[in-house]
Order: C-alpha cells, then structure tokens, then sequence
C-alpha cells in the first residue's frame, strides 16, 4: 500500500503530501506511520531527504536540491547545480545525493543597494 503509493512519486513531495495521498486511499495511517516508513526508506537509500525552508522534502531518485539565499530580503530561489567534481576531492566517503545552499546578493537587492 504505502510501497505503491511511493512509486507514484516522481517529484520532491513531504511527508504531508504523502500522508494525503495515503488518506484519500485509505483512512486509517497515522502521520507517525507515514514518518517511520519514510525514514526507514531513507536508511535502505531508495528515498533521499533534504531540508527546505526548514521543511524535509523527500525523494525517490537521487535528485540535487540546492538553494541560493539572499543576505538582505531572504529571498530563496532553487538552483540546479549538477556537477560536484570539487567536491570529490574533499569528501573520504560515497556522495549519494547532494544539497548546497549558497548565500548572497539577489539581483533586485543588488539593483537597489546601487542606487545609493
Ligand atoms: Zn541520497
Ligand atoms: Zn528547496
Ligand atoms: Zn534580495
């Protein structure tokens, strides 16, 4: 049941989402049931986690969630960084997924700070 569901799941989705998808099948899982089972996935690698506005977001595939935060208004835009070969070098263990939050200026931040 919740394996089948599971498979549904193309996009980044949280544990909420799946837990609605689980109610409308099938009333009776409880949230805690949905965490547990997505964690366990998590720790067999077929489910990858990455955090999000301070939110965990869930995958199926090993898909790269990264993030580019202004300093000044906070705004946070996704990027798609998808070659870590720097990173390689640094790293003693196997690179499963990865999630980089880059800090910075936004273009509408930097249009504004020129004006004074
Ligand atoms: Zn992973
Ligand atoms: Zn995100
Ligand atoms: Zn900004």
């Amino acid at each position: 049941m919740l394996e089948e569901e599971l498979k549904k799941k193309t996009t980044f989705f949280t544990a909420e989402d799946f837990y609605q998808d689980i109610q409308k099948k099938k009333g009776k899982i409880g949230i805690a049931t949905i965490y547990r089972f997505l964690n366990e996935k998590v720790k067999n690698h077929t489910v990858h986690s990455y955090s999000c506005n301070r939110r965990t977001l869930f995958s199926r595939e090993k898909k790269t969630h990264s993030h580019f935060i202004c300093e000044i208004c906070k705004e946070q835009k996704h990027v798609n960084i998808k070659n870590i070969d720097f990173l390689k070098n640094e790293i003693s263990g196997e690179i499963c997924h990865f999630q980089l939050d880059v800090s910075g200026i936004c273009e509408k931040c930097l249009k504004n700070e020129k004006r004074f």
